[in-house]
């Protein structure tokens, strides 16, 4: 294969949603992955063993083996990092409860770009030196948002925010100084399957407020919707 570029890492995409495939693949190969999709878990058994992802992101639902048998027959040989991509509660309680050797997971639905921070940093745990600047953001002097650690502090202390917070969060912190409009935060925290309507963002942004305080410097931008600085 002359035209792979060995720099470039491979990422496999086990999912028989073709939408969310689709999207993930489009997300991880702007940040620069090599992605192959397979639909079935027996294909992308097979993808794995052939291609040696540094990276496999896995759906439990599948229209053979389920995710989870995939990922307990991949672990029989290789310890290539995993990502699951559940659907519901009990999927989570599962991929905890077995001990599947999971390196991580993410609830639908998701943002794409989340998918896409979640793979960089779970790639990033075996080269903590190359860790990059820019997952640290800070907003003012008081606010550090750890994208990679996925931890907002206030001052020295840390605040506990729920998935979708933090999110939004690290949304705002990545945009400071624009103003964004309600479907721009919905795109680019909830991106997929997003069942809310304008008012659960002003609950999320109440949420930020209230947990962070008043130092954080979130302004309502009348008639377009929040600026973060
Ligand atoms: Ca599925």
């Amino acid at each position: 294969m002359a035209d792979v570029d060995k720099n470039e890492r491979t990422v496999v995409v086990v999912e028989d949603d073709a939408h969310i495939a689709d999207l993930l693949d489009a997300y991880l190969r702007e940040a620069g992955f090599r992605v192959l999709q397979a639909t079935h878990g027996e294909r992308g058994l097979d993808l794995i063993a052939q291609h040696q992802p540094e990276m496999v992101l896995l759906d439990i639902g599948l229209p053979d083996i389920d995710g989870f048998e995939v990922c307990r027959r991949l672990r029989a040989k290789s310890n290539v990092p995993v990502l699951f991509l559940t659907a519901r509660d009990g999927e989570i309680d599962r991929i905890l409860g077995l001990e599947l050797g999971a390196d991580d997971y993410v609830t639908k639905p998701f943002s794409p770009r989340e998918i896409v921070a979640r793979v960089k940093a779970i790639l990033r745990r075996g080269q903590p030196d190359e860790r990059a600047e820019a997952d640290v953001l800070h907003i003012g002097d008081d606010y550090r948002v750890d994208i990679a650690r996925r931890e907002a502090s206030h001052g020295d202390e840390v605040v506990a925010l729920a998935t979708r917070e933090f999110d939004l969060l690290a949304f705002f912190a990545r945009n400071q100084g624009i103003a964004l409009s309600r479907q721009q935060l919905i795109d680019g925290v909830w991106g997929l399957g997003w069942e809310g309507d304008d008012r659960t963002i002003d609950v999320h942004v109440r949420q930020l407020r209230k947990k962070l305080g008043d130092d954080l410097p979130l302004a309502t931008v009348w008639g377009i919707g929040y600026r973060l600085g």
